[in-house]
């Protein structure tokens, strides 16, 4: 999946830029889903009275509504973004408001003050009412989402890759950097996304379908263990596709 998030101060074009590009990546024929970080304490669409509200109050752990037009699956706490992302198996997702994820980003603006608070190496384009009146700014582009939603869209499909892992730099610094240091360089055209070892590993883990990111210390734990269990097994050879199917103990 390729994900980026689009952000910046309420009213400077945000939503406006989203919606285009969502139109756009469809009429491209990519399946696309969205994000929208919401900033707002106390935003619950589970209101105090409402029989779901009653059925979380006596204790229920997930509780779903299930209606003609829409099913809201209610979980009671905020879920990370590796947790949302988990759910979206699309061509490309779109984050609005989204800045902790290790992803592309656009920033929409104003004013270039207004990029200048936002800017990071993170960001490959700048959109919303700055593009009026500029078209390039620290050798970033400034594409309007109105005017010229084909020359954005293009330059996500050329920025835009397959998302990365997040992982703390203790854990895997595989490639020679972090995987946010490896993000930017991608971005920078200075590494390629193949970089992160995970790319083609040979070992892969799902609990309940989801697929679950190991480290390459993990992976070789992992693979090592199987295989000495399996190699000792009528039927084993070597270099074959091995699969295991564990249900809850
Ligand atoms: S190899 Fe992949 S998982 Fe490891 S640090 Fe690099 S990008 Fe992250």
């Amino acid at each position: 999946m390729r994900i980026f998030s689009v952000f910046g101060i309420t009213q400077s074009g945000k939503t406006t830029t989203i919606e285009n590009i969502i139109r756009e990546l469809k009429k491209r024929r990519y399946s696309v889903g969205s994000v929208k970080e919401i900033h707002f304490e106390q935003f619950a669409i589970d209101k105090e009275g409402t029989n779901t509200y009653r059925h979380r109050m006596a204790g229920s752990e997930l509780v779903t509504a299930r209606g003609y037009k829409e099913t809201d699956i209610l979980f009671q706490r905020m879920l990370s973004m590796d947790e949302i992302l988990k759910f979206y198996h699309h061509n490309f997702v779109v984050l609005e408001g989204v800045t902790d994820c290790n992803v592309p980003k656009i920033v929409t603006a104003h004013n270039t003050a207004e990029v200048d608070e936002r800017l990071d190496d993170t960001v490959f384009a700048i959109s919303g009412r700055i593009a009026n009146d500029i078209t390039e700014y620290k050798g970033i582009p400034v594409i309007s989402a109105v005017d010229n939603i084909d020359g954005l869209v293009d330059l996500i499909e050329e920025k835009v890759f397959e998302k990365l892992p997040d992982f703390p730099p203790e854990c895997c610094s595989a490639c020679g950097f972090t995987c946010r240091e490896l993000g930017i360089k991608i971005l920078r055209g200075e590494a390629k996304r193949e970089d992160c070892v995970l790319s083609d590993s040979n070992i892969k883990l799902f609990v309940d379908g989801r697929e679950i990111d190991m480290v390459p210390f993990v992976q070789k734990i992992l693979f090592n263990s199987i295989e000495g269990v399996v190699k000792e097994l009528e039927g084993y050879k070597k270099g074959a596709t091995i699969e295991i199917r564990m249900g809850g103990m």
